[in-house]
């Protein structure tokens, strides 16, 4: 069931990208600000150390929560822990007696509890405050961003909502619509008798609640009511106010471009006067009563915090590539994204976590790399695919095809073992030697020829690669992004034990995915003391210049980092180098390149199961290459060779190709000719 929805929703989105035409102009909007706005943020790398920093030490902290819950009840706050989603709705619900409506600001976990929905059952109607997250309610659809949340919709959209809601035509243009919405939401504030907020910090140290907003929303909900409501969770806590200025501060920058947001509320109890004989009386102009509750739901027993160092800043969306193409579904109520998915199964809601997406990530890591706390999603959501298939949880045919491949044919392809060995016929490979030739499964069955190229370039190094054979086995690189950890660490060890049967000191891999995969277990790769490395990194080493004849004919060239080969490994600069020497010429570097690179779509099995996402994301990345005037974009994966390729559409084509295949064609023919076979020229 939950597979027939995602595909479902990889249908609708694939079939009318325009539809997200919005929310991916929104997003652009907020990097171009962000680039605008960097100078005057200059310490955003320490900024980003010491959230990174406060978050290890906070979240999970009892001594540090226990503190919080005291000086906030000292200053007056009445303090409500709520074990449970349901424990939390009812705490408000009671807090709500006798109302039948309630304002309420923007608040992710109040999304993550359906709140509204749930209020509305038992006749209260909560009326959002903030333009867009009214928008998207009157649209009855998912906030796409934290702090735009309606992004995704046009103005056009928003007039046809406004419309029917209203009564009346109401034109699009952007004055008419924020002051019609303001005066009927200007209304409610004026009568609500008890608002809700959310809380983008709580500082243990002196007791405050600290609210961020730009459009005054906020403070009205938490100022002009009687009774002030702030639904939060544990992992807002930080040790003191200067931290969270300091997470309000990247928040700020990181979601909007914007250095300072318009209010910054701190708020450290009810309302109240001591003017009249130094007696205190509550509730002056503000509230009489600010309730907290903080929402557990399987937070503060969770053996993975890091999914909650989150501070919702939406960074880890823009570059999401799954999330350019599917918005806001990928991921669950609340929480978008990839990170949404990891902070519900770090929750040990593993049934929501496969709902909202967990085998949509390509694991292709961009969303750690622009992470201000450094949350490593990719690595989460292998653990709760790792803690989903432990408990025997089904997975898809075709995710269930390739682990019975790889455990039964050593390849992820369903191909008989000796197929893989077919490529080295002929080319008198010798079993053993110092340096082996791991040309791994994807090379020696999708793109058998580049295995043969890569042994004549091995060869015009002056060495003599070993290879062996039927033998070879998986390195069980998919396997693990698909959460069969046992497997694939198995497969990893098969293969380092073999090399070193081999007698190897280095292994050199055409497949960025097997070298990844290879030195992912480093205790496994001491004890075999192996070297293992990308064929680029060989090259650049080793390769000797003379060896090549530049070439021109490609036009102009871009290179796409692989992921496994750039984040994962730490390689950007040798196949530029490589390709620089092929082809006499300057690479040119296109839009999201290197650490930024953006994904090719065929990881972790994603091509398999889902092979239009697959190809959208691999028509985005080809897109960006078009951009920049690409003929050619040259890179070194197998994978993502294949999925650039097949993904192409019409006749203004991006010419993709393997690294390994330019520089082959470069190798000056007494080279070429080594291998045992003479390759032509393109
Ligand atoms: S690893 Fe890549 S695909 Fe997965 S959530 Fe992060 S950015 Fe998205
Ligand atoms: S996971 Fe990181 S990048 Fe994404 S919203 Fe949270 S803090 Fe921002």
């Amino acid at each position: 069931m939950t597979e027939q929805r995602t595909r479902a929703r990889i249908d609708s989105a694939t079939k009318d990208r325009s539809a997200l035409d919005g929310m991916r102009r929104s997003f652009r909007t907020i990097l171009d600000r962000q680039r605008e706005n960097a100078h005057r943020i200059p310490d955003i790398d320490s900024r980003k150390d010491r959230l990174r920093k406060i978050k290890e030490s906070s979240v999970g902290n009892d001594e540090l929560f226990c503190q919080a819950l005291a000086t906030l009840h000292d200053n007056g706050f009445r303090v409500i822990v709520a074990k449970t989603a349901e424990d939390a709705i009812r705490a408000v619900s009671r807090e709500l007696e006798g109302q039948d409506f309630v304002v309420k600001s923007k608040s992710n976990v109040t999304k993550e509890l359906h709140l509204a929905e749930r209020l509305a059952e038992g006749g209260i109607d909560v009326v959002e405050t903030d333009l867009g997250d009214r928008i998207i309610q009157l649209a009855g659809c998912e906030a796409a961003h934290p702090t735009g949340p309606a992004c995704h919709l046009t103005r056009g959209q928003i007039a046809g909502l406004f419309s029917e809601h209203f009564g009346k035509r109401v034109s699009d243009g952007p004055k008419e619509l924020t002051s019609l919405m303001r005066d009927e939401i200007a209304g409610f504030l004026s009568k609500a008798r008890v608002g809700i907020t959310g809380t983008n910090a709580i500082t243990a140290c002196e007791g405050a609640v600290v609210v961020v907003h730009n459009e005054g929303n906020a403070a009205m909900c938490a100022m002009r009511p009687d009774k002030h409501i702030v639904v939060t969770t544990p992992d807002k806590v930080v040790p003191s106010l200067e931290d969270a200025m300091n997470v309000v501060k990247l928040q700020t920058y990181l979601s909007t471009g914007k250095i300072v947001s318009s209010y910054i509320n701190v708020i450290t109890g009810p309302s109240y006067t001591a003017d009249i004989e130094k007696q205190l009386h509550r509730g002056m102009h503000g509230p009489k009563e600010v309730v907290i509750v903080f929402v557990d739901d399987g937070r503060l027993s969770a053996d993975d915090k890091e999914a909650q160092y989150c501070i919702g800043c939406g960074m880890c969306l823009l570059h999401c590539p799954v999330y350019n193409v599917l918005g806001p579904e990928f991921g669950p109520a609340g929480h978008k994204g990839g990170q949404g998915v990891y902070l519900a199964g770090s929750r040990g809601k593993l049934d929501e976590s496969l709902d909202a997406g967990l085998y949509l990530c390509t694991s292709c890591g961009s969303c750690a790399e622009v992470c201000p706390a450094s949350i490593d999603t990719k690595k989460g959501l292998s653990s709760i695919k790792n803690e989903f298939r432990m408990l025997k949880k089904d997975i898809s045919p075709e995710r269930a095809a390739i682990v019975a491949s790889v455990r039964n044919y050593d390849n992820p392809w369903q191909a008989p073992k000796r197929a893989k060995a077919k490529w080295s016929e002929g080319l008198g490979l010798r079993p053993k030697g110092e340096l082996v030739f791991f040309a791994g499964c994807s090379t020696s069955l999708v793109m058998p020829e580049n295995a043969a190229r890569t042994v004549g370039l091995l060869r015009a190094c002056g060495t003599d690669p070993a290879y062996l054979g039927p033998s070879e086995k998986c390195c069980g690189s998919t396997v693990r992004k698909l959460g069969e950890e046992n497997l694939a660490r198995q497969k990893a060890e098969e293969c380092l034990s073999d090399f070193q049967r081999a007698g190897a000191r280095t292994v050199v891999t055409s497949c960025p995915g097997c070298a990844s995969a290879l030195n992912h277990y480093t205790d496994l790769v001491e004890k075999y003391g192996v070297k293992i490395q990308h064929i680029s990194q060989f090259l650049d080493e080793h390769l000797p210049p003379s060896a090549l004849a530049p070439f021109d004919g490609l036009g102009r060239v871009v290179y796409h980092d692989p992921c496994d080969l750039g984040r994962a490994l730490g390689v950007y600069d040798p196949p530029r180098r490589l390709l620089e020497t092929a082809t006499g010429a300057r690479v040119t570097e296109m839009e999201r390149t290197r650490e930024l690179s953006a994904c090719c779509g065929s990881g972790s099995g994603v091509k398999s199961a889902y092979p239009s996402l697959a190809a959208e994301i691999g028509r985005d990345r080809l897109a960006l290459a078009k951009a920049a005037g690409a003929d050619t974009l040259v890179t070194a994966c197998p994978w993502c060779v294949q999925n650039l390729r097949d993904c192409q559409e019409g006749s203004s084509a991006v010419r993709v190709m393997d690294l390994v295949e330019v520089l082959h064609s470069a190798l000056k023919p007494v080279h070429s000719e080594t291998e045992g076979r003479r390759s032509t020229r393109r």
